[in-house]
């Protein structure tokens, strides 16, 4: 990490109202969860983007739910790490501040973020296919799909799959930020994710300042006006001094 990079970034913040914080699965990753893109990010030989897919689910619902049991168990003994924890640091600094997360696994709750919306929804909520009820599931056993406790239809994930849209609600929430904050973080995300990686190109035609945490460039890095490469739990402590 270049020093000149990361004391400019450290002015631009001080001097900065509103701050937007946009974070993906790299951020996760220190805390030992597999991406998407990246070598660890296969199993049983499948492709992230062959499973998480209502078409995948439609042909093979328990290939795909075993699938997120699998995620839901890494998840499951996962922390938050200091980057996570710097986010916090960062929510409680400015008045105005705003995170909007890629991630499912709900680790910026519970590191202590509280203004936050999860774009891609949340892996311990299940939401039924036939009355749309959405349950918290931590209690629920994963084994096998079970039935709406509602009505006795099929659960699926509550999360939001390649092809799907984002709810409308979250969707607004994150384009009004972005079009308003002046300084904007992005943070472990590959930028090839739609519509989540038009974000930060929101930002910067409203001349806010971005700034990209990556461990390598990505589309973002090349509109960022700063780029710091390396690692998130390392960076954003070192942001937040
Ligand atoms: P991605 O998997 O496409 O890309 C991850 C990015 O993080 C890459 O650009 C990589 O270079 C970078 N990265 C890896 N380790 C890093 C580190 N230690 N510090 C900083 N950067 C690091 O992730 P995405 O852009 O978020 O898109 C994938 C989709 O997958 C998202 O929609 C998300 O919902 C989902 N997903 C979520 C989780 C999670 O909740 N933790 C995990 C995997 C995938
Ligand atoms: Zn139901």
């Amino acid at each position: 990490m270049e020093r000149d990079k990361l004391e400019k970034v450290r002015e631009v913040l001080k001097g900065a109202k509103y701050l937007v914080v946009l974070a993906g699965a790299g951020l996760s990753q220190e805390s030992g969860i597999p991406t998407f893109r990246g070598a660890d990010g296969l199993w049983k030989q499948f492709r992230p983007e062959e499973l998480a897919t209502f078409d995948a689910f439609r042909k093979n619902p328990d290939l795909v739910w075993e699938w997120y049991c699998w995620r839901r168990s890494i998840i499951a003994r996962a922390e938050p790490n200091p980057g996570h924890y710097a986010i916090v640091e960062m929510e409680k600094r400015f008045e105005q501040f705003f995170l909007i997360t890629q991630n499912v696994d709900g680790l910026h709750r519970r590191a202590g973020n509280k203004k936050f919306v999860e774009i891609h929804g949340c892996i311990w909520e299940s939401r039924c296919l036939n009355c749309h009820n959405v349950i918290e599931d931590h209690e629920i056993d994963h084994r096998k799909i079970p039935p709406c406790r509602k009505c006795g239809g099929r659960l699926r994930p509550n999360v939001v799959w390649f092809g799907e849209a984002i709810p409308d609600m979250s969707l607004r929430k994150s384009i009004y930020s972005a079009q308003n904050c002046d300084v904007m973080i992005v943070v472990g995300t590959s930028g090839y994710v739609q519509p989540a990686a038009s974000l930060p190109f929101h930002a910067k035609q409203n001349n806010a300042f971005v700034i990209d945490v990556n461990v390598e460039a990505t589309p973002v890095s090349e509109i960022a006006d700063v780029f710091l490469q390396g690692k998130a739990g390392e960076i954003l402590p070192a942001i937040v001094g």
